[in-house]
Formats: structure tokens, sequence, C-alpha cells
């Protein structure tokens, strides 16, 4: 698709909720469409609007190696619940052996060019390895997360991975209607939403936020003048 016809299709859309968005991009796109998951609460509601659509629908995880148990137990409860297949994607062996000889196991507390770097190895290279054999992703990307994520779109052409579409079914949803589908649709849900978590990462770098922060301070909170965020989403964020 070009960038006019995703402007077309984004004016077509406005209407839409998040279930046809989905549908959308099954019709047009499955297999070769998946959803992108950290088992954050918005990916763990596509997954349920995506299994009652097509149980074929694929989603992929990025295990960096470092993530909470709490994000291990959602994911086999998810597993569980919907019987899917998920697809688990590993950073490079000899990469990641070679990081932490020259680095140490916790480098990304030492500068911001370390802590790039690992997010480089543990995330950004085995996504774009996956978006590199897929025509469209699906991400759990919500316009009030973060002030550059307010321009993001229902549809968009994603030219950081070659011009392939990316869907944000839940752009122009707040938190609190995810919370609600989650308790309506009796949807697994990982533990530390309860401690103060808004967002999931990484163990090491993620830390519950205070009442009144920014939603995204509670990643590498270490960081002052970091626009915090890892490349996965360069446009609009992590
Ligand atoms: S979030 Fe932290 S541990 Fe995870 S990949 Fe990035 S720097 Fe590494």
């Amino acid at each position: 698709m070009n960038l006019e016809e995703i402007k077309k299709l984004n004016q077509e859309s406005s209407g839409m909720g998040p279930q046809e968005v989905l549908q959308w991009g099954l019709s047009n796109i499955h297999p070769k469409l998946a959803l992108a998951s950290s088992f954050g609460a918005e990916d763990v509601v596509l997954i349920d609007m995506l299994m009652k659509i097509n149980p074929e629908a694929r989603i992929f995880t990025l295990d960096t190696g470092r993530l909470n148990q709490e994000t291990y137990d959602v994911m086999d409860a998810v597993k569980s619940k919907y019987g899917l297949k998920l697809e688990i994607l590993f950073p490079e062996t000899e990469e990641t052996k070679e990081m932490v000889r020259d680095h140490g196991m916790n480098l990304f507390y030492k500068s911001l060019e370390l802590r790039h770097m690992c997010c480089g190895i543990r995330k950004v290279k085995p996504l774009n390895n996956m978006l590199a054999t897929l025509d469209g992703w699906i991400t759990g990307l919500r316009a009030d997360q973060t002030q550059n994520r307010g321009d993001a779109a229902k549809f968009e052409l994603d030219e950081q991975h070659g011009g392939m579409v990316k869907l944000n079914p839940l752009i122009d949803w707040k938190w609190e209607q995810v919370i609600e589908y989650i308790k309506e649709n009796d949807v697994p849900c990982n533990k530390l939403h309860d401690q103060g978590y808004p967002s999931i990462g990484c163990e090491p770098c993620t830390r519950p936020i205070k009442p009144g922060e920014d939603l995204r301070a509670g990643r590498w909170w270490w960081e002052q003048e970091s626009d915090k965020e890892c490349g996965l989403h360069a446009d609009h964020g992590d």
C-alpha cells in the first residue's frame, strides 16, 4: 500500500472499532500479519479480540531474557486459555554473549549508548528480523501513552520497516476502556499492572509509577534526558 491508500483507509475507518480494524487486517493481510505482544493490558485485549475473530491469527513476543516472572505467567495463562501457538523470538546468542562479556549483565545502567545497545540486541534486531517476513503488524499503541504517540493513526505506513502496514486498533482507547474490556471478558492480565506498572518491559528497566507521574516514567527511570523509547516504534515510541 502507499501513503495515499493509507490516508484513505484512515478516513474510511474513522468510525471503526478495534475489532473491525483487526478484521480488516485478517481479511487483507493474514497470514503475513502478526500482533507484537509484550503481554501488557492492551496486548491481552487484542489477543482476546483476535482469537474471537480468527483463532489462527498470529501473535509473537520478544523474550529478551530479562522479563518479569509475572510476564511469563500471563504468557502461559493466555496460551492455555486460547490454545494459541505463540511465536517467541529470542536475541541472537553469540551477539548477546559478546555484549554481556564486554559490558556486563547490567550495562544499561552505565550509559544511554549501552542501554540502546542492549535494546538493539535483545529487542530491535529480533523484531526487525520478524517484521521482514511480514506484510503487516499489529500493535497495542494508544495515543495518550506519550506525546510522540499522539499523531499515530489506526492504519499507518511503516516506512521504518520497509513500508509495511501497521495497525494500531486501540489508538483512540483510554486506559479505563482497556481495563473494562479485560474485566468484562475475563482476559488474563499481567499482575504487574496491579502493582503500579502501567507499562510492561524488562524487569531491570521498569519500575512502578507514582500517582500523577507520566505513564512512561517507570521505563528507564534513571534516564532524565532520553525519550524513554527503545526503537521498536521509532516514530511513536516503544
Ligand atoms: S529494556 Fe533494558 S534489559 Fe530490556 S532490552 Fe532494553 S536495556 Fe536491555
